[in-house]
């Protein structure tokens, strides 16, 4: 699926300027989802040589589609890991700093166990790091533990990959 899904992002991902603030250059992988060979080889190469998990947690928004279908080819659940303010209470809630500004993310705090779960995370774009750091941070507050860190596209100048490493730990794959 690698060869395929990289085919698929070259040609389809729409890359906007100074988008959502001046200096960003925003990449729109909406287009890429929408072709049928573009989205399943992308979960094909998301979930490529995965180590054992047992559940894969979606980042709001796009790692919610990503994140159900992956989920379904590994075999297991899935948790939407949200932005502020869309869950009942109660929540867990770590904040942390974007790209571009600050947010927080969060998961129920009750109704479910995940105590010693090995969990894959997934979005479509490690930029900062900063948005997996809190993702991660989240679900070892709540006792589980975060292997892999899947995402389609790794911008490298932003130091995402070391960030991940000095904020979650040395030992979490991340696979771009
Ligand atoms: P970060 O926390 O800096 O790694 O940012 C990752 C999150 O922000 C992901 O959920 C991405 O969807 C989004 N994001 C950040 N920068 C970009 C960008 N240049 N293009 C598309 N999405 C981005």
């Amino acid at each position: 699926p690698l060869d395929e899904a990289r085919a698929a992002i070259a040609r389809h991902t729409r890359l906007v300027a100074d988008f959502p603030s001046p200096g960003v250059q925003f990449k729109d992988l909406t287009p890429v989802f929408a072709e049928p060979a573009g989205f399943s080889s992308i979960i094909g190469a998301l979930a490529h040589g995965c180590p054992e998990v047992d559940l894969v947690g979606g980042i709001d928004a796009r790692g919610f589609l990503l994140g159900g279908a992956v989920a379904r080819d590994l075999g297991v659940g899935v948790l939407a890991v949200r932005k502020q303010g869309k869950l009942p209470p109660p929540v867990r809630t770590v904040s942390y700093s974007l790209e571009y500004g600050t947010a927080a993310l969060e998961i129920p705090a009750d109704g479910l166990d995940l105590a010693g779960r090995r969990v894959l995370l997934v979005d479509d774009v490690l930029a900062t790091g900063g948005t997996a750091v809190a993702a991660a941070t989240l679900l070892r507050e709540a006792g589980a533990h975060v292997v892999r860190v899947s995402v389609i596209m790794e911008l490298a100048a932003l130091g995402g990959r070391a960030t991940i490493a000095e904020g979650i730990g040395p030992d979490i794959e991340v696979h771009a």
